[in-house]
């Protein structure tokens, strides 16, 4: 295998396949070496079904006695096996007819998965299995790693892929050999290390942020190298800013005038500052750079607007981007609200379009017709040229990488737009200063008035049936909820299988209500009518996985149960609280924990219900995470690091910063480290 070939290169691997590892960030088979696993599983030996525990995951072989298709809400396959006198159900809602008819009575299946403990006895829900004819193969020798997985990924590729490659680990290059004079391991080490750990090291090699278990000296070693990285990207883009000249842009048009006068209220002391900020650096020719920080309704878009509208009366135009299809589509909608009035049109860029009208957009922009476009990544592609691009807005920043951000740079070829980025993920300071190291900030610390914070419960998830009830009574008051279930980074399939099943019990328990759930194996369309239909009140109950987490904006939702809290990053969990309390009515907020919670994951959870500053939240996060217990800050797709974790790793920022001080001078070492962790999709100046 050719470590720097494309993974099409690689046989059964198509376009199609390919576009979807890439989400992975897997374009190249290197890679697939820094594709590191989640945790391990043992199927080193066979459970007897009479020992099966519910809660666990295990090895299992039984004999097909039956097979059924039942019919709750949706069909499903059950099958049920027998060894020894005990019993287990696999149940299946994704099954062809033909994987049905294999399951023939009498026939021997070996299964991995996770036991279920139902009334009726213990279940499987998808379990990995195959179905064995002649004698039993052997049992794996070495530990199963488990890898974060992508729509239409399945475990079974991934570690056929990274098992493939991994005997080339020691082909790349180790650029750092100054860390094995601090007793760290080589990168080939450090990568077999964890991709294969012998069984007795399985603990120390478990990736999860604050696993318990410190940090490896594998993961220190690469966590190392990809902070580094990332930081000689940022030095190197520091170098390049003064480059490159920025249309200055002066407000002193009638617009934003006019939309103050039909304010109906007055602006935040915050806001009022920040959108200072911002006129002050886009009135000059030194493209801007900044990181606007607040938190959930602290006001953002209208700064937006105010950055947009100067643009926009200077005579040039203006890109705004957000992270999904449902949060463009939103911002379209908000944005709207604002300028119509304004007589200022918007060019609406999605990725799923006719392609008639994506061309006369496009045709717009390019002569300079269009003022203002809307969109996802689609309004960074080659094709989208614009006439006088001044200043490009990207939303939610949290999701993209350093790399990303700097390849929008790059967009258009006259003057550099101005570039302003928002979050709502407030970052610590300490940690702002290492992590944003080329942005200016701006922060909204101050919320509008007149919000009635949301009212925050701990509860033990064996208290469930009262919190339906809770449910029940609310939504016949008219209020709408959501009910968020946790993420499965492993596999898509269980996520959405865990909305599903979701769906189907509480729509059992609340047979009255109008349920409906979204989850990542929808196809877009279907997701966004569900929403749709939410916002517009026909769905009392929105059961869904965290792809609600960012940004959507429903007032009259008003009460979130949020399950397994306990698993969940601080941050996270406050983003979706943050999907609560937008209306007039007072907001509730219930996070579910499975009981028993240790000492860390409560204070971490009390931390959640004494504040909703969201700056505060992020410090006591940092604070008492150190060695915890929970999965983290791990977000799904587009997360910044592939190894790294910056909280668990805030310790090595230092250390990176000065090993990348050393490595720079150095060009070959510093492109090697960035083409290996950034892509090589992106181009820097001096680097290139
Ligand atoms: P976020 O920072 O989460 O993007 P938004 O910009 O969506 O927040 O603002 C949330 C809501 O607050 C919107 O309905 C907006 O119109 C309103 N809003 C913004 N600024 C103020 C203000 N100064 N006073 C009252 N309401 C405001
Ligand atoms: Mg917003």
């Amino acid at each position: 295998m050719d470590l720097d070939a494309p993974l099409t290169s690689l046989k059964g691997i198509g376009p199609k396949q390919a576009e979807r590892l890439a989400r992975l960030g897997l374009e190249h088979a290197h890679d697939l070496l820094l594709h590191l696993p989640l945790r391990f599983e043992d199927r080193t030996r066979l459970t007897p079904l009479a020992r099966l525990r519910p809660g666990t995951a295990a090895l299992f072989e039984g004999t097909v006695e039956s097979t059924e298709i039942a019919h709750g809400r949706r069909r499903m396959l059950l099958v049920r096996l027998e060894d020894g006198g005990a019993r287990v159900v696999l149940r299946f809602f994704h099954f062809g007819t033909a994987q049905q008819r294999s399951f023939a009575a009498g026939v021997r299946v070996r299964c991995f998965g996770e036991i279920r403990g139902l009334p009726g006895g213990l279940e499987c829900v998808h379990p990995e299995y195959r179905i064995l004819r002649g004698p039993p193969p052997p049992l794996e020798s070495a530990l199963t790693p488990v890898y974060p997985a992508a729509e239409g990924i399945s475990q079974r590729l991934l570690r056929d892929l990274v098992g493939a490659a991994l005997p080339e680990a020691q082909r790349l290059q180790d650029v750092l050999p100054e860390l094995q004079k601090e007793g760290l391991p080589t990168l080939a080490e450090a990568l077999r290390g964890l991709h294969q750990p012998a069984a007795p090291d399985a603990e120390a090699a478990l990736l999860e942020p604050g696993s318990g278990n410190g940090r490896s000296a594998a993961l220190t070693r690469l966590a190392l190298e990809e902070l580094c990285a990332h930081q000689l990207a940022l030095m190197l883009n520091a170098g390049s800013r003064p480059q490159g000249r920025a249309p200055a842009l002066k407000p002193g048009g009638s617009l934003w005038p006019r939309l103050l006068e039909d304010l109906p209220f007055t602006m935040t002391g915050a806001q009022e500052r920040a959108i200072a900020e911002i006129r002050a650096d886009l009135a000059r020719e030194v493209p801007m750079n900044r990181l606007l920080q607040g938190d959930v309704g602290s006001g953002k878009t209208l700064v937006a607007v105010a950055a947009a509208l100067t643009a926009i009366e200077s005579g040039y135009q203006v890109a705004f981007m957000a992270p999904t299809e449902l949060l463009a589509r939103q911002h379209a909608r908000n944005l709207a609200a604002w300028l119509d009035p304004l007589g200022i049109g918007l060019a609406w860029l999605g990725g799923r379009q006719r392609k008639s009208e994506r061309e006369t957009l496009l045709q717009g922009l390019a002569a300079g017709e269009q003022d203002l476009a809307v969109g996802t990544h689609a309004l960074f592609q080659e094709s989208v040229a614009f006439a006088r691009l001044g200043l490009a807005i990207i939303d939610e920043q949290h999701r993209f990488g350093v790399h990303q951000r700097m390849a929008l740079r790059d967009k258009g070829s006259g003057p550099v737009p101005h570039q302003l980025i928002m979050t709502a993920t407030p970052i610590p300071r300490t940690l702002a200063m290492s992590l944003y190291a080329d942005l200016d900030q701006s922060v909204l610390d101050e919320r509008p008035p007149g919000r009635t914070p949301v009212k925050t419960a701990l509860i033990s998830s064996e208290r469930r049936d009262e919190v339906i009830e809770r449910i029940r009574v609310a939504c016949g008051e008219g209020v709408q909820a959501y009910w968020v279930c946790p993420l499965v980074e492993e596999s898509d399939v269980l996520e959405a299988e865990a909305a599903e099943s979701t769906a189907e019990r509480l729509h059992a328990a609340l047979p009255h209500l109008r349920i409906e759930r979204v989850h990542g194996r929808m196809k877009g369309n279907d997701r966004d009518a569900v929403m749709d239909a939410f916002r517009r009140g026909e769905i009392d109950l929105l059961v869904a996985t965290t792809v609600i987490e960012v940004g959507v904006d429903v007032p009259n939702a008003s009460l979130m149960i949020i399950e397994n809290a306990e698993r969940m990053g601080l941050s996270q969990l406050h983003q979706l609280r943050g999907r609560v309390g937008r209306g007039r009515r007072a907001s509730a907020c219930v996070l579910l924990y499975r009981p028993p919670l240790g000492e860390v994951a409560r204070e971490r959870l009390e931390a959640m219900r004494r504040t909703d500053n969201g700056f505060e939240i992020a410090e006591v996060d940092l604070k008492i995470r150190g060695p915890g217990e929970m999965l983290g800050t791990r977000q799904t797709g587009d997360r910044a690091y592939r190894v790294a974790d910056w909280a668990r790793d805030r310790d090595l920022m230092d250390a990176a910063t000065r090993l990348a001080q050393q490595v720079l001078p150095d060009r070959q070492r510093t492109q090697t480290l960035i083409r290996r962790w950034l892509g090589s999709a992106v181009h820097y100046g001096s680097v290139g």
